[in-house]
């Protein structure tokens, strides 16, 4: 796709809050998502500055005539999803002119503050897989774990590797996520497992995208093709029980220690919205095998990638009981992922597995390299050894209760607007009582 008059820097929107250089949402960026007015029910929206443009009530109206304005009158974006990228372009366009300065204000477009509005889970989630390819997160989790000669495993350099998370934990941003309790082992200082609240609660700052067009059972996407099925992107939170996860990973991997949730931010930025972002695929390790044919596609070694710098904060109870606001924890960068999103795509659907529309696939944590763009407590605290120190002197191994992580995404880029991802965040809630198992 190329890039068009709705990604020109100099446009302005009638909704003066787009137009400020510092919103995540200026007329450029459009994100979809799901979400309740005051008094109303779910419905499809845009995000406008500070405002969300009514879908469904611009349909009802007549405003919107491309393809795409059958799909949104209903509680999901499933079904636009499933139209794919041309469609959701026309949408684009539609909404673009709706909300163009030059063509002046309207009367006839709904919007609702954004401060008065729930917001929902953006698509159905019927599939939630996450995947490992931020490489300097595997590299370093498998020194802290095994020393520091470890090696990358066999099977990193030659594919992306991921296991099937539990779509039916997926929540919105915003959702509280209670303390798992389960069967327990902090690795070395645990010589016995034990039953109770996860003691090294973490989060893992992670990017998901959402599939679009689906493949049938028994069809693969070749690379050349996976782009088309990658509709839209987001901000996602695995929370991990790490002493859950240590205990029960081996031989068969992750399952209840990734179980108790896993937040996304509410807007799906478009692959649209997207494309002044691209970046080539990140550059291959020393001593790492040529790619796989099947994942090898020239366009998406060229552009595969895209340029979103990260930022996490953590609130925790004392600083809100000073009437203090959150605090920096971490920053970091979308390039440190080893495998691009095409090839991610490709690589679930190789045997046949079919992906659905709306479906929900994360990178794996984006650690960088160096020790200020550690994207888990798990790293960042050497697990749980080298405190991290607060701005407000207090100090953290892994999450307590009443913490709150909030991660943000932001695409800056000369001659292009700004955009942002809007906010991802989640607060842990203490466990349930003991005597309740
Ligand atoms: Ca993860």
């Amino acid at each position: 796709m190329a890039i068009d008059h709705t990604h020109d820097a100099s446009k302005r929107s009638w909704v003066t809050s787009a137009n400020d250089g510092l919103t995540d949402f200026p007329i450029q960026n459009l994100p979809l998502g799901v979400f309740s007015p005051k008094g109303g029910d779910p419905r499809c929206g845009v995000a406008i500055g500070d405002q969300i443009l009514d879908l469904r009530e611009a349909v009802h109206s007549g405003l919107l005539s491309s393809p795409a304005a059958e799909t949104l009158v209903g509680d999901t974006l499933d079904k636009l999803f499933a139209l794919g990228r041309t469609a959701m372009r026309s949408l684009r366009h539609e909404v673009f002119a709706l909300l163009d300065a030059e063509r002046g204000k309207r009367d006839d477009v709904v919007l609702h503050p954004m401060t008065a509005c729930a917001m929902h889970l953006p698509t159905s989630v019927k599939n939630y897989t996450d995947f490992f390819v931020g490489v300097h997160h595997a590299i370093r989790c498998g020194q802290i774990i095994n020393g520091d000669d470890y090696e990358l495993s066999q099977n990193y350099g030659y594919m992306p590797i991921a296991y099937n998370g539990r779509p039916s934990t997926v929540c919105v941003s915003g959702t509280d996520i209670r303390r798992p309790v389960g069967l327990r082992k902090r690795l070395s200082q645990d010589a016995l497992p034990s039953f109770g609240p996860c003691q090294w609660m973490d989060f893992e700052l992670e990017m998901g995208f959402f599939v679009g067009p689906e493949n049938a059972m028994g069809e693969p996407v070749p690379i050349a093709e996976a782009g088309d099925h990658i509709v839209g992107f987001c901000l996602l939170n695995d929370w991990s029980a790490r002493d859950i996860q240590m205990f029960e990973m081996t031989p068969l991997g992750a399952f209840n220690g990734k179980s108790s949730g896993t937040s996304i931010s509410a807007w799906v930025i478009t692959a649209d919205a997207m494309e002044p972002f691209r970046l080539p695929s990140m550059d291959r390790l020393p001593g790492s095998p040529e790619i796989p044919r099947y994942l090898l596609d020239a366009a998406d070694q060229a552009a595969g990638g895209i340029d979103v710098a990260l930022t996490a904060t953590i609130s925790t109870q004392k600083m809100r009981s000073a009437g203090e606001g959150p605090v920096p924890l971490l920053r970091t960068h979308s390039r440190y992922c080893y495998w691009t999103f095409a090839q991610m795509l490709t690589q679930h659907t190789i045997t046949g597995c079919s992906l659905l529309a709306g479906d929900l696939v994360g990178t794996g944590t984006i650690s960088g390299p160096t020790r200020e763009d550690l994207a888990s407590f798990f790293e960042l605290s050497f697990i749980g050894k080298e405190l991290v120190e607060l701005s407000n002197g207090e100090e953290r191994g892994f999450i307590e209760d009443g913490d709150e992580i909030a991660f943000q995404g932001r695409c800056e880029r000369e001659g292009f607007a700004s955009i942002g991802f809007g906010t991802c965040s989640g607060r842990v809630t203490p466990a349930l009582p003991l005597e309740q198992f």
